[in-house]
């Protein structure tokens, strides 16, 4: 084979792998396999500049620079969307369409495409003869800048189409950044201390127009055509345009779909309204296209935007607003965080003041400064965090500086080493860590404590009346009846609720006395590896990472938990409270009833339990031991050399038998279980 022979072989063989692999996500090669071809072709072009050729697959790694980018016409307009943004202006657009088409043809129905509506930046990608000749910007719908170069590096969009594609013709696409490949990228910059970018949209258009294509190259960015233009084209719908996109070697996201009412097109918005988050990429709304071309045609456009199409828009989950303070929150293991104050803003359908900025080192990274216009996104979180710092830098005020000392009590702030969060040390005279514990502790997934909320333990603190949780359980009603709001039955209903929540299993008293790390799921592993609180503080630190789910960080945190005197302390005085420090009780609880009240008779021998051991056994799970088999006999735990005799007795009267085996089955279960 000659040089010029490997070099078209290898272009063809290339372009093949890229379209496996960035298509269709089948990769048949690795991708050291795919990079030595690719090197061995970029080798063999420098070798031969007489052999270049634009739609190599080596353009793709980029390396030219564009100055300035040229300004081209669209051959075909590129027109915006209508917007909606409820259900009334969607119908309204939908009427407006079937009145239209019935007026015009007498048909009672039309077909609507839906389609994800991708956030980012519109492409104009012009084929001519199948081979990608120019890719234009949007700009304003009827110029653009030419970035062809840059485009190329984008490996979904295929340089050359396969297939039966029309000889001339433009497809029309979304660039993005798909949300992995964002983070990637703001990860490596923060790691190199530059400023992050705000979201993808805007760091998919940014890329388009970077001057070195190389550079564009290594972001991933990825090319989603929605749409094609032309003269007489052979599409019929708008459904047939994307199959044929896909056969033209496009990657079509799975998730259109034609719709035959307005019922199905609402389903279709609402179920991604639901999901979008999930998606490997944004979107910001639903796009609704009049399937049929033809019906298209009919419809036709305004000066703007066509009359076939509505883009249902989701709420915006992000908005720009100004930094006005950041507060500081004492949780109740003393871990500091601070909050942001903000210019209220409007963030999908609520107005928005706070925002969360987690701990120091996320400040850092932001280089938050006072008074900074910043980037708020929603995301499917509660509450609202801060994504990125839009001012520039010559407007900018002073660097938001991390306190040293807690805001409530003045005690100096330590950090663990390795952890993000810091910390109040105070923890015994802090006051919103001492509220924050009992809080805690009566909270409902811990004891549940009836008739006490956190306004009223707020007020017992600020009385006095307690400081730890072991004073619950010591308050009287003639102290409390003197309170203010405390009438005689909310007292009854305080005292009875701490009285009944000594019954609470180890589990939730372990989860109460909020150790910290030690969460709901954690406290669950404890117990069950543990079983009581004396087995559990007098663990080593690799006792603890021994157990699954439990790493080092937990580990530290249980131990410094039980080497505090003030903790032992409070363990000491529940303990004489009655409160259940072992998961032996719910055991018990739980085993009687697995032969609660049978009559059980055991045969054979067995190589686990001797006879007197399994007697007792039956009698701790609630059973009765009788001797010989009877109408009367519920269950036969059967040994090794059960007598035949027996044996036939128990199968003509139909009584359930027991292996050894499935006994210790049964009991496993029922060890697991609490
Ligand atoms: P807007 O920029 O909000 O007016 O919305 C119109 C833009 O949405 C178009 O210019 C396209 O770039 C973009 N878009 C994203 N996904 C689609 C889609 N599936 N169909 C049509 N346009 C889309
Ligand atoms: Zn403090």
């Amino acid at each position: 084979m000659t040089e010029r022979e490997e070099i078209q072989e290898l272009r063809k063989e290339i372009q093949i792998h890229n379209h496996k692999y960035y298509i269709l996500d089948q990769p048949e090669i690795s991708d050291y396999e795919f990079d030595l071809k690719l090197k061995r072709l970029e080798e063999l072009e420098r070798l031969h500049p007489e052999l270049y050729d634009e739609y190599s697959p080596t353009v793709r790694v980029g390396g030219s620079v564009t100055k300035n980018f040229e300004n081209k016409n669209h051959p075909n307009r590129m027109y915006s969307l209508d917007n909606a943004y409820s259900y009334e202006e969607l119908e309204t657009w939908y009427r407006r369409c079937l009145n239209a088409i019935r007026d015009e043809t007498g048909r009672e129905q039309i077909e609507i495409s839906c389609e994800l509506k991708y956030d980012g930046a519109s492409i104009n990608l012009i084929y001519e003869n199948g081979k990608l000749g120019s890719a234009i910007t949007r700009g304003d719908g009827f110029q653009g800048d030419v970035v062809t170069a840059n485009i190329k590096t984008v490996r979904t969009v295929p340089l050359e189409l396969r297939g039966d594609f029309p000889a001339s013709f433009e497809i029309r696409g979304e660039v993005i950044l798909e949300k992995s490949e964002f983070e990637r990228i703001n990860n490596e910059r923060s790691n190199l201390g530059l400023a992050t970018y705000m979201n993808p949209r805007n760091t998919a258009s940014g890329s388009l127009k970077l001057q070195d294509s190389g550079e564009v190259a290594k972001r991933k960015l990825t090319c989603l055509p929605y749409a094609v233009a032309g003269e007489n084209l052979p599409f019929k719908t708008q459904i047939e345009v994307l199959e044929s996109l896909a056969a033209f070697g496009f990657k079509i996201p799975d998730h259109y779909r034609s719709c035959k009412n307005l019922n199905e097109v609402q389903d279709f918005i609402a179920y991604w309204a639901e999901r979008k988050n999930n998606l490997p990429f944004e979107i910001d709304g639903i796009v609704l296209k009049v399937n049929a071309l033809e019906d298209q045609e009919l419809l036709g456009a305004t000066s703007k935007s066509p009359r076939w199409a509505l883009a249902y828009k989701f709420e915006s989950e992000n908005a720009i607003t100004r930094l006005v303070d950041v507060v500081y929150q004492v949780g109740r293991t003393g871990a500091i965080t601070p909050v942001a104050q903000l210019e209220p803003v409007l963030l999908a359908g609520t107005i928005v003041k706070r925002a969360s900025l987690h701990n120091k080192d996320q400040i850092d990274k932001l280089g938050l400064c006072f008074n900074d216009r910043v980037y708020v996104e929603k995301g499917g979180e509660i509450i609202p965090k801060i994504v990125a710092v839009v001012s520039s830098e010559s407007e900018r005020d002073e660097r938001v500086s991390f306190i040293e000392h807690c805001p409530e009590c003045e005690t100096p702030l330590s950090r663990i080493e390795g952890e993000a969060q810091h910390y109040c040390p105070n923890t015994e005279c802090c006051p919103p860590q001492i509220k924050g514990r009992i809080q805690h502790f009566i909270s409902r997934n811990a004891m549940d404590i009836d008739g006490l909320g956190s306004e009223t333990v707020s007020q017992l603190v600020d009385e006095g009346l307690i400081n730890r949780i072991e004073d619950l359980y010591q308050l009287k009603a003639e102290e409390l009846i003197v309170l203010d709001r405390m009438a005689q039955k909310s007292v009854e209903n305080l005292l009875e609720g701490v009285s009944k929540s000594k019954n609470q299993p180890f589990v939730k008293v372990l989860f109460g006395i909020g150790i910290r790390h030690v969460g709901q799921t954690v406290a669950k592993t404890l117990a069950k590896e543990f079983g009581s609180i004396d087995q559990l503080s007098q663990a080593t630190f690799d006792d603890l990472v021994a157990i699954n789910e439990i790493g080092p960080r937990i580990a530290e945190s249980v131990l410094s938990f039980f080497a505090l005197e003030p903790n032992q302390i409070t363990i000491e005085r529940l303990k004489q409270e009655g409160l259940n420090f072992e998961v032996i009780q719910n055991d018990q609880v739980q085993k009687k009833q697995l032969f609660e009240g049978k009559s059980i008779v055991v045969s054979g021998v067995f190589s686990n339990f001797s006879r007197s051991e399994l007697k007792q056994l039956i009698e701790e799970l609630g059973g009765k031991n009788v001797s010989s088999i009877s109408s009367k006999t519920d269950l036969l735990i059967a040994g090794d050399q059960m007598g035949p005799a027996k044996k036939k007795k128990a199968e003509a009267l139909n009584i359930p038998m027991l292996s050894e085996i499935d006994l210790e089955n049964k009991l496993k279960e029922l060890s697991d279980q609490s």
